[in-house]
């Protein structure tokens, strides 16, 4: 097992020179394409194709030289600890780079903490009879003006700190080059479309060693359930049915997209990559659950309690993003829009008489 970062990223430019020479995974997904532009791999280059790399392991499964082979390449494994070590250069402020390494521990400590606050401020404006006697409509439970400065403060402080871990990442991979606004574009089609869970067509090789869709879907039920909870959650408390069953359409893809990836982890192959996640999707799948029962709950009193525990796990995903798993939707974003500029200079010189 591999401890320092620079053995690492030395190991990773190994392989990856293995395969430009073998090329026989063109075609899975955009690491590809970007090595052949390349004779040899600094880190800089590392850290973008480990970022552009989306875990398929289609690569691992086709490969003739994995361990025990003497080449013993194993692409996901290194582009994923390689990833880790990205997180850790950029994370911003650098004091909060534990939290990587403890994400379990701290997120839980922090939404147990989150919980308790706002227990306490309800019981200390409504009383603790809301939760079991009293009903309070959901206008009612936090005052409007209170709610939404901590809401778009939350907002604000995470894309602060998202935009400097993101601008120096950026910095980093392009060598400085300006973002064009096309690439940009075509990024977030890659992005939106999943790509790179294609495999080339025939899918992600995981948790089996068979192209499937699974993965892809499962992302994809997290990424946009989550982004319509979060757009309902912006009209509060200006509720209305059709931002209630917004919301619980939201938390219902969550839910089923977080459970099937942790079903996955659980039966991928170990052998392949070592990444843990688990406390990453779990958090999810807590914040996607509180909010089908708060919804379901919504006739009776204990609908409260279960919008807390909702707040809190949201609450604390949000202040633990750019210190945890979080960070990679802006570095492989970031990645994909470097990926797509790349190829677009190569066209120029190419097509250049
Ligand atoms: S992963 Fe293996 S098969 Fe694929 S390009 Fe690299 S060396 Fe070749
Ligand atoms: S694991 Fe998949 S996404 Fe990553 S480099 Fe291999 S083929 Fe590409």
């Amino acid at each position: 097992m591999l401890q320092q970062g620079k053995d690492i990223i030395a190991e990773a430019a190994r392989q990856l020179t293995i395969c430009n020479a073998c090329r026989y995974c063109e075609g899975y997904c955009d690491v590809w394409d970007a090595i052949e532009t390349r004779r040899e791999f600094s880190h800089d280059d590392v850290v973008h194709l480990a970022n552009l790399c989306h875990d398929c392991r289609d690569c691992f499964y086709a490969c003739p030289y994995i361990p025990p082979h003497e080449f013993a390449i194993n692409i996901p494994r290194i582009m994923s600890e390689s990833r880790k070590i990205s997180y850790k250069q950029f994370v911003f402020p650098k004091a909060f780079r534990w939290i990587l390494d403890r994400y379990a521990q701290t997120y839980f400590i922090l939404t147990s903490l989150i919980f308790l606050a706002l227990m306490t401020y309800v019981v200390f404006l409504h009383g603790a009879t809301i939760f079991y006697k009293s009903y309070l409509p959901m206008q009612l439970l936090f005052p409007p003006h209170i709610f939404l400065l901590l809401e778009y403060s939350m907002y604000a402080y995470v894309f602060i700190l998202w935009y400097i871990e993101g601008s120096k990442y950026w910095k980093y991979i392009s060598k400085g080059a300006k973002v064009e606004i096309k690439s940009v574009l075509k990024a977030l089609g890659d992005v939106f479309l999943h790509k790179n869970f294609r495999g080339g067509g025939a899918g992600c090789t995981y948790p089996y060693d068979k192209g499937n869709y699974s993965r892809l879907a499962a992302h994809a039920l997290v990424m946009f359930g989550f982004i319509i909870d979060w757009l309902a959650v912006l009209f509060y408390p200006f509720v209305s049915l059709s931002t209630i069953l917004l919301y619980l359409l939201g938390s219902l893809m969550m839910s089923a997209g977080s459970a099937a990836m942790l079903i996955m982890a659980g039966q991928a192959d170990k052998n392949v990559d070592t990444a843990r996640m688990s406390s990453f999707i779990g958090a999810f799948l807590l914040a996607g659950v509180s909010g089908i029962l708060f919804i379901l709950f919504l006739p009776t009193p204990t609908w409260a309690i279960f919008f807390l525990i909702r707040d809190s796990s949201i609450g604390s995903i949000f202040l633990l993003a750019p210190f945890s798993k979080f960070i990679h939707p802006i570095f492989r974003f970031l990645s994909l829009v470097w990926n797509r500029q790349e190829w677009a200079m190569q066209q120029e010189v190419m097509q250049a008489p």
